[in-house]
């Protein structure tokens, strides 16, 4: 039974399902959810994240942890990554910090991935590169310094979408088309009590509920025991409190835009990040949040460009120096990932996070 199928007997037999849990189907099915299955990362598959065009990236972002670890003597500490994909940011992260005096010996690194495919892939690229790797589906319970990083991770988790009606807010749903195959969009009939603003009719809001509530584990924990999370991801922060007034839900697959409806579980859906709701989960739970930068300024106030330098005196051939250079270069350009990617650090109240 394909996954679409097992969607519609859902919906057949309990009503339309919200835009969370579709979301949650398409992309964590055990069975034909999106990441469960399959490696979509890279130009072979459906998209390229920015570990995947540049070493540069995750050699900073470790660097960027072993900074904070060294600069708030936090001694034995985990390092976790969340969603870590095929696992080349921890592998370049690892190997950029090798010569981080203790750095390694105090760290264990642990992997939060729900995919047993992705799982093997990092089984894989971290092979030889760390003595203490574990995998988990969740952040473990532990009372030790923690060192986030998260890269297109927050994107990935299930978000409800409400629409500004004449008489209040009501949820977007996924149901049914009256006639004809597929899946189609409609909205409960009840109002939800949820925003004291006034948006035009036709405006849609998004809240990720999971994501507060990750970052709220995330925080709570750097707050009472030290430590520093790097999370990076395209969205956006709100303007007076009001969020952007359209559906962020997309869905790509092959490099193309993809319908968000169609043939669920074999294109990738995402909606952007809302940094503000991450930056004040963050404070809630007592820690800092400090300015969030896009990730222009966060490469290049690492030292993006001398790294780039480095890599270039070492290229053999004038190909492998055009790819390094072009490679950075997508990372921080202006009308692309270096503006529409922010970068949001979290630390201990009085802790000043590298570079921000
Ligand atoms: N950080 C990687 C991969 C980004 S793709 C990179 O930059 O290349 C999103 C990753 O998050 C995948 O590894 C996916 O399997 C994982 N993921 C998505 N939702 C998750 C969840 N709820 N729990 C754990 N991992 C999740």
């Amino acid at each position: 039974m394909t996954l679409e199928s097992r969607i519609i007997a859902e919906i057949r037999e309990k009503g339309a399902i919200t835009v969370a849990r579709y979301m949650e189907l398409v992309l964590g099915d055990p069975e034909g959810g999106y990441y469960m299955t399959k490696d979509p990362l890279g130009e072979g598959g459906d998209f390229v994240t920015s570990p995947e065009i540049s070493q540069v990236f995750g050699e900073l972002c470790g660097i960027w942890a072993a900074e904070a670890w060294s600069t708030q003597q936090l001694g034995h500490a985990d390092l976790v990554e969340f969603g870590p994909g095929r696992g080349t940011l921890m592998a370049d992260a690892l190997r950029a910090t090798k010569r981080v005096g203790g750095f390694h010996d105090h760290v264990d690194v642990q992997m939060v991935e729900m995919s047993p495919v992705l799982r093997t892939a990092q089984q894989r690229s971290l092979y030889g590169k760390h003595p203490r790797v574990s995998w988990h589906n969740a952040l473990p319970e532990s009372d030790r310094p923690l060192l986030v990083i998260a890269n297109e991770f927050f994107d990935a988790l299930p978000i409800h979408q409400y629409i500004a009606g004449e008489d209040g807010w009501h949820e977007r749903l996924v149901t049914l088309p009256k006639r004809g195959d597929g899946l189609v969009f409609t909205q409960s009939r009840e109002t939800v009590p949820i925003l004291p603003y006034l948006l035009p009719v036709g405006s849609i809001v998004e809240a990720c509920p999971l994501a507060v509530e990750i970052m709220a584990g995330i925080a709570k924990r750097i707050a009472k025991h030290g430590g520093a999370a790097l999370i990076i991801d395209y969205g956006y922060m709100r303007l007076h409190g009001v969020q952007a007034s359209g559906s962020t839900l997309q869905a790509v697959r092959d490099h193309q835009y993809h319908d968000v409806l169609h043939n669920p579980g074999k294109a990738d859906v995402t909606a952007h990040v809302d940094f503000s709701a991450l930056a004040d989960a963050a404070r809630r739970a007592g820690a800092q949040a400090a300015n969030i930068l896009s990730q222009r300024e966060f490469l290049q106030r690492m030292g993006g460009k001398l790294r780039v330098e480095q890599l270039l005196r070492h290229a053999d051939t004038p190909a492998i120096s055009d790819n390094i250079k072009a490679g950075f270069e997508r990372l921080i350009g202006q009308d692309a990932m270096g503006e529409l990617f922010l970068v949001l650090a979290v630390t201990p109240v009085g802790a000043q996070a590298p570079v921000f």
